[in-house]
Order: C-alpha cells, then structure tokens, then sequence
C-alpha cells in the first residue's frame, strides 16, 4: 500500500472549511498571502504481483494540452499548482512502475483534482495516461460531470473523462459495490459531489477507507467542518457520522487525499463528535 502524492497546490482556506472561522482553522492550516491552503493531490497504489490498482490520480500536469494555452496557464497559476516537486509518474516511478503497469484505475469522482492525471496528450491527442488499465467511476458521477451545474462547472472537464470513454476503458458502476475487486468495495456518498465513491480497502485483518473529498483533510474529521464546496453539507455530516463511527469503533485507517501534513489517520468518538487519535505517515 503506497501513497503517490501527485504534487502539491493550494485551494482558498475559506472555501476548505465552509462555515468554521478563520481563527479556528489558520492554526492547523495557514493560508498564503492569496488566503490559499496548502493541498496535497495523494492517490493510493495497491501494489500486489500482477495487479496494480491506483486511485484517483491528481491534478495531472499538461494543463495547456487539456484546457487551452489561457485557461491552461491561468489554471496553474489560480491553484498554485507545484510543477518542481513530486508527481503522478515521478511517484510511480518510485514504487519501480511505468504507465503500462498499472492494471485498474479507481476513480473516486471526476473533480480536476482527481481525475486530472487519468488523461494525458500523446501526439496531439488526450488518450489514457495508463494504456493498459481498465478506468472504474460511478455513472451519477459521469452524470453529472458531462452535464455540470454552474457550481461545478469550473471543476468537471470532459478532457479528464471523455478519452477514456472514447478508448472504451471506462467501466461505470451503479451504486455501492462490495469487492468489485480483491478487498475492493465503493461507498456511495452524495453530499461533496453527486455519486462520489469513497473506496474501503480490506486484507481482512486490517481496514483503510479512502475518503476522498468526504473527509479531505484530518482537520475535516470534525462533523461540522466540510467545505464550501460540498452540494449538500448536511447530507455530508450525515455520511461523516456513519462512516466514521465505523471507522472509530473498528480501529480502521482513513487515508486522506488533501491533508500536506499526514497521510493517513485513526480517529476516536468525542462525545458525538470524533476527533483524531493518531496521524501517520505510511
Ligand atoms: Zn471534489
């Protein structure tokens, strides 16, 4: 179990915690001058022999090829997107795979920040960034990125998703599924995004939930602290109490995709709320 940070970029810290006030989230989280938080985009390769399954793949990096020479530009520029450090293939690269070996692709949802790396342009054109792998998602979250709402619509691009359905290596799902892969069950959570998956991962002595934007940070894992993004906020606290109560009673480890300062945490119940036990690095 690897984590592959993708690079890091910052989102407004305001837009990160909705309701909860600066002060309380400065300490944990300073902002930049443009008021900007720190972000990691941080997949989880599952690495075993002949089967290499990655989630989610981070903001990609050939902006310009996938959005046009201005909003290519201006889009690195607005997220503060780290170019110099770690990337999707240099993380790879790392755990000793190329492109070519990695065998599935999970898709939690298809937000830029997720779905950017699972494109790439190779001759002119936007194919799959991994030739040989079969590309999982939630048909209401391709819903709803192919016809986007106005909130959203500055985070869902068809040049992240419409390559792989012309390449035929998109396989939709409806719904939860349970071991859709070995150890492998997707969790529907509705209130970030429609239809996001929020994927459980089991050897069966020990569990990992990759939260995805549902509990993006381990500064999120308070109830009431979701984003400013997020659809349906009361729906995600919702979601929060029940998979976290789970997580916390079940001593499982919730592997965040945003937090620059952890990878992974175990949380415990305070009162009706949860609060984090211990923060790893994996
Ligand atoms: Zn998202």
């Amino acid at each position: 179990m690897c984590p592959i940070p993708t690079g890091l970029f910052g989102l407004d810290g305001g837009a990160m915690f909705g309701t909860v006030p600066k002060v309380l989230w400065e300490r944990s989280n300073p902002p930049d001058e443009k008021n900007r938080i720190s972000m990691e985009a941080r997949g989880l390769l599952l690495k075993s022999p002949g089967c290499n399954i990655l989630i989610d793949t981070g903001n990609g990096g050939d902006f310009v090829a996938k959005y046009g020479e201005k909003m290519g530009s201006k889009f690195a520029d607005l997220f503060n997107i780290h170019s110099d450090g770690p990337s999707l293939l240099k993380s790879l690269d790392f755990h000793g795979l190329k492109p070519e070996d990695v065998h599935h692709v999970i898709l939690t949802h298809l937000h830029f920040d997720h779905a950017g790396g699972a494109t790439t342009e190779k001759n002119g054109k936007l194919v799959p960034t991994f030739p040989n792998a079969k590309y999982w998602v939630q048909k209401g979250n391709l819903e709803t990125a192919s016809h986007p709402n106005v909130r959203e619509k500055a985070s869902y691009y068809a040049a992240n998703f419409q390559p792989l359905l012309d390449a035929g290596v998109l396989n939709i799902m409806d719904g939860a599924k349970d071991n859709f892969l070995p150890g492998i069950s997707a969790i529907i959570s509705n209130g970030h995004t429609q239809a996001q998956q929020v994927v459980k991962v089991t050897d069966g002595a020990t569990t990992l939930l990759y939260c995805g934007d549902m509990v993006p940070t381990s500064t999120h894992v308070k109830l009431p602290w979701v984003m400013g993004y997020d659809l349906h906020p009361l729906t995600l606290i919702e979601e929060k109490q029940k998979y976290l109560g789970e997580a916390a009673d079940q001593s499982w480890y919730l592997f965040f995709e945003h937090d620059p300062y952890c990878d992974a945490a175990q949380i415990e119940r305070q009162g009706n709320d949860f609060a984090v036990k211990t923060r790893f690095w994996l």
